[in-house]
């Protein structure tokens, strides 16, 4: 049996486990080992900054578990083909149509957003993935799995494709609690109209006679391409085995794509439960801001970057609150999150700067706690709050503080030992700038939301960034 070490305050990790509708003790299948798997992003679109929170919370997640003292695996895929404008299986394939729309072809798309998409993790400090498969390049395990199904009797044939009978799997509605006689509540109106039942979905999708596809395979039922969903299935399975630990994922994901999951891996694996551990995180909240895809306004870590806002800003935001809440995304709320980032590197400079030993039995109490509330399903606001009472504290010496600010940063994930100090007044003075600032504080203080952001937009453009902190606004040179 591997042996694992964990981290004071970390001997028992607790999760909230969607399909058991319960905090629950993480339990590896394999001792000392954990795997898992994340929906990755389908790359016809930007990844916007909503999206980045389905990557971020896995992140600090694998994270805990590697201070607990587990050696991780961590998948997460490329949706690049499959997926369908509709979730109810009807419509095109997201790339297909975005490549018929851009004049771009569905592989340049692809690689575009999905180079996008990696960046953006890396500026948010998300540790690379071991394993980052394609769907499109899985093909023969998809096909592969469908052929399972279809020898079992799960599956029935219609002109569109090969479907998933749900009728054959008894627990097909345990997973989402579904109620399967009131489909419409559940949001699935059907579409397909041969399907026997509107939640049966398509495992493999027939490219109608007549039509070329930029993206088709030959397969035991004729030319076509794969359902999203066993798409995620036969990568997990490749990656992790027929049953793992964690697997992860936004909570629109929990009454269709992960419900379908289940059904067709369960059946075709002869598993149950075929994941331990199930987590869903709750959206960010788009709605206070104008953001529309459709007239080009996406909301991606480079709108954060063209308003002064440091990407790592957004990583600070987004551990101000649980995975499980919803959080509201504002920019003044990013870039507060910003101004605080700062000070807190600004403290771990000094600290890490000074001389002195630290005694590891007066920081241990703080790490235990720091820790303990990530134990307890990633608790992230109340570790935060744990790290500035240590800023804060007078009995803990700098070498102390920083003793804690190291262990406690592999979780945070700031990059705390490689930091420069914040410039400490680039602000020098100016009184034009100065004005501006004071014009944009009394815009604020008015609500007249559309000219402070104005301002602040036009200091930006000549690289003065404002900062909001909580003795007012100052403003800084980039
Ligand atoms: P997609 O690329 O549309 O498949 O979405 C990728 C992931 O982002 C999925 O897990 C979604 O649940 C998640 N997601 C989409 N919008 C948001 C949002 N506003 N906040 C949090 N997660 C989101
Ligand atoms: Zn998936």
């Amino acid at each position: 049996m591997a042996e694992r070490t964990p981290t004071p305050g970390l001997e028992e990790i607790r999760l909230y486990d969607t399909r058991r509708r319960a905090v629950v003790a993480f339990e590896p299948l394999e001792p000392g080992r954990a795997g898992i798997y994340t929906c990755g992003p389908t790359v016809y679109a930007p990844q916007t900054l909503g999206n980045m929170r389905p990557q971020l919370y896995p992140d600090l997640l694998r994270r805990v578990l590697m201070a607990a003292g587990y050696e991780v695996t961590y998948v997460t895929n490329i949706t690049d083909v499959g997926h369908l404008v509709s979730d109810a299986d009807e419509g095109d394939d997201k790339l297909e149509t975005a490549a018929a729309t851009s004049g771009r072809t569905a592989t340049e798309i692809a690689a575009t957003y999905t180079e996008q998409w990696a960046t953006d993790r890396r500026r948010l400090g998300c540790l690379e993935p071991h394993i980052v498969p394609r769907a499109a390049d899985h093909v023969d395990d998809q096909i592969a799995m469908v052929r399972t199904l279809e020898t079992q009797g799960h599956t029935y044939v219609i002109d569109d494709g090969v479907y998933f009978d749900t009728s054959t799997f008894d627990r097909y509605a345990e997973f989402a609690r579904l109620r399967l006689d009131d489909l419409e509540a559940t949001g699935r109106v059907d579409a397909i109209e041969a399907k026997r039942h509107p939640a049966d979905f398509a495992l493999w999708k027939l490219t109608p006679p007549g039509v070329r596809r930029q993206q088709e395979w030959d397969s035991p039922w004729g030319r076509g391409f794969p359902g999203w969903h066993i798409e995620c299935s036969a990568m997990a399975t490749r990656y992790l085995g027929t049953t793992f630990d964690i697997h992860t994922g936004g909570i629109d994901h929990v009454r269709v794509h992960h419900t379908n999951e289940v059904a067709q891996s369960e059946c075709a694996l002869g598993v149950h439960p075929w994941v331990s551990i199930w987590l869903h995180n709750e959206f960010l909240d788009l709605g206070g801001e104008k953001v529309s895809k459709s007239a080009g306004h996406v909301l991606v870590v480079d709108s954060l970057v063209e308003l002064g806002i440091e990407p790592m800003a957004y990583r600070y935001f987004f551990l101000q609150a649980h995975y499980r809440q919803k959080q509201d995304f504002s920019f003044d709320a990013v870039d507060a999150a910003g101004t605080a980032l700062r000070r807190l590197i600004g403290h771990a400079v000094a600290a890490r700067d000074a001389d002195g030993a630290a005694d590891p039995a007066r920081v241990e109490p703080h790490l235990r706690r720091f820790w303990r509330f990530l134990a307890d399903d990633l608790n992230a606001p109340r570790a935060l709050a744990v790290v500035w009472d240590v800023v804060r504290a007078d009995d803990l010496s700098p070498a102390e503080v920083w003793a804690f600010l190291v262990d406690a940063d592999r979780a945070l994930g700031f990059g705390l030992a490689e930091a420069e100090a914040p410039d400490a007044d680039a602000s020098g003075s100016d009184p034009r700038i100065d004005a501006l600032v004071a014009e944009r504080a009394a815009a604020r203080a008015a609500r007249d939301f559309g000219t402070s952001d104005r301002i602040r937009d036009a200091l930006a453009a000549e690289g003065v960034d404002v900062v909001d902190t909580a003795d007012g606004a100052t403003w800084r040179r980039r």
